[in-house]
């Protein structure tokens, strides 16, 4: 029984690239069985026949990368090589998980008063996996195969603008691993609260928005289901008058333009200290304005369509508010003419406090830059926002560096570059960031069983 359509459309040509059946209720609850069934098994195999499963996975992603990474293109707008990125840093990621799961998930002998005592790491059960546009592969593969090497099988509702990526990554789990271990399932958010309250389903991983995550946030805790959420972020990036200006406002406008300026840890208010601020912002300005817009299969392109034309309209709502409560623009502010969701690459400076650009997430090419007296006033602007993601410093002082990574209220901090994910390092947020950690050692520990046992 279906429930609805949804297509897709590129947000280079406007044109429909496809068009997907939503399911209906009682289907649902035929896959969450279908799941539960599954994990009765999958929970039983040796850990190392599952490594082995998940290494054919990540064959099957370097064999087909050039036609995956051209449908996350064609889907959602990213450029072409960033795209084969994504599917690169899947396969670096299975890597690390198949070579550290033993030793992630291997019993870990405790001493204490009681006798052989021991933690062992078991899996929950069928684990709901909900999640965003943006890195349509990535943010999957970074729930999926440690949720799957520590014995749980996973259900995923997939952005429902990216059906077409959420269908090549259900096939390329489903031509590596047992049926129902990874399951696609496509339905409309309305539906999520009934998946939450299936049985079968014994936790929630969501990334996405702050509002996505309040509802299954409260959904799963009226079920007292475990979450996990990796929500928005609006990451302060300090420039102190003692940096390498010219490095900082480079690195600072890379992390600004990945993937479109769509990504959570994107760099988004630039908080500089004035002597400098005048300098920065120009830089910052010139490395922003000479990135190439255009057709994001081009290998030359740099700066493609954001991915849907609301999201468009928003950030232009956003932009308009913020410079009708002061802020100037330095470059950029419009949406070019003809084909496609672009947005100009724009920078704003002198960004006022009550303004979107100061408060919210801006999640486009759009930089701010918040001129500060000091670097005591730079760490309380810092922390001044809802969020809690990533965050940087640019100077040359490493005390002063230290002293802001020790302060700054967030999940990550880097010192003079930019942040970025990698399997090694935990990633997640703190305040409406969202909580849990997934990646490292951290992630694999989510959705498991710690169980004591001791005698
Ligand atoms: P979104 O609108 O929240 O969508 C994320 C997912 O949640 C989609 O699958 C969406 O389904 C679903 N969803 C929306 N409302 C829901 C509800 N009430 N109940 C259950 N599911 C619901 O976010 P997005 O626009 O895709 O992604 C952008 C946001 O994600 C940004 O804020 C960004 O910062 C954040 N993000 C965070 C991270 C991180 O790691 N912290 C990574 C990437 C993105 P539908 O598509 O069907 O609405």
């Amino acid at each position: 029984a279906l429930h609805g359509q949804v297509v897709s459309v590129n947000p280079f040509t406007e044109q429909e690239v496809g068009s997907y059946a939503l399911l209906a209720k009682n289907s649902i609850d035929r896959k969450l069985d279908q799941a539960d069934v599954a994990f009765k098994q999958w929970r039983k195999t040796a850990l190392d026949e599952r490594i082995a499963l998940i290494k054919r996975v990540a064959t099957q992603l370097a064999e087909n990368k050039q036609g995956l990474a051209t449908f996350i293109t064609i889907e959602m707008g990213k450029p072409i090589n960033q795209a084969k990125a994504e599917i690169d840093k899947c396969i670096a990621l299975c890597d690390y998980y198949c070579k550290n799961a033993h030793q992630f998930l291997r019993a870990k002998p405790i001493s204490s008063n009681l006798k052989n005592s021991r933690v062992e790491f078991q899996p929950l059960g069928v684990i709901l996996g909900v999640m965003p546009w943006n890195f349509p592969f990535w943010q999957v593969f970074r729930f999926a195969i440690p949720t799957l090497l520590a014995g749980n099988t996973v259900v995923v509702k997939h952005a429902s603008n990216v059906f077409g990526c959420a269908e090549a990554i259900a096939k390329t789990f489903n031509q590596a691993c047992p049926e129902n271990t990874y399951i696609h399932l496509p339905v409309s958010s309305d539906l999520i609260p009934e998946v939450i309250a299936h049985n079968a389903v014994r936790a929630v991983s969501l990334t996405g928005s702050e509002k996505a995550g309040r509802e299954v946030a409260q959904q799963a805790g009226h079920h007292l289901k475990k979450v996990v959420l990796e929500l928005g972020g609006s990451d302060p990036y300090v420039v102190l008058k003692d940096a390498d200006i010219s490095k900082a406002a480079e690195r600072c406008a890379t992390s600004r333009l990945i993937n479109n300026g769509q990504s959570c840890i994107g760099a988004k208010r630039f908080i500089v200290e004035s002597a400098v601020a005048r300098q920065f912002e120009e830089l910052l300005a010139e490395h922003i304005c000479k990135a190439k817009m255009g057709d994001p299969l081009n290998k030359s392109t740099e700066l493609g369509p954001l991915a849907r034309q609301d999201l468009l309209e928003n950030l232009h709502c956003q932009v308009l508010e913020s410079t009708s409560r002061g802020a100037e623009i330095v470059c950029g502010g419009e949406i070019p003419v003809g084909k496609g969701f672009f947005y100009e690459a724009t920078v704003l400076t002198n960004v006022a406090k009550d303004s979107p650009a100061y408060n919210e997430e801006l999640f486009g090419p759009v930089a701010a830059v918040i001129p500060v007296l000091d670097e005591d006033e730079a760490m309380q602007v810092a922390n001044e926002t809802s969020f809690g993601l990533g965050s940087a410093i640019f100077t040359a002082d490493s005390n002063k560096a230290e002293q802001f990574a020790a302060n700054v209220e967030a999940g990550a901090c880097v010192i003079n570059d930019f942040v970025r994910s990698t399997p090694e390092l935990p990633f997640g947020g703190i305040k409406n960031s969202g909580f849990g950690r997934e990646l490292s050692e951290f992630g694999i520990h989510e959705f498991v069983n710690i169980k004591t046992i001791a005698g």
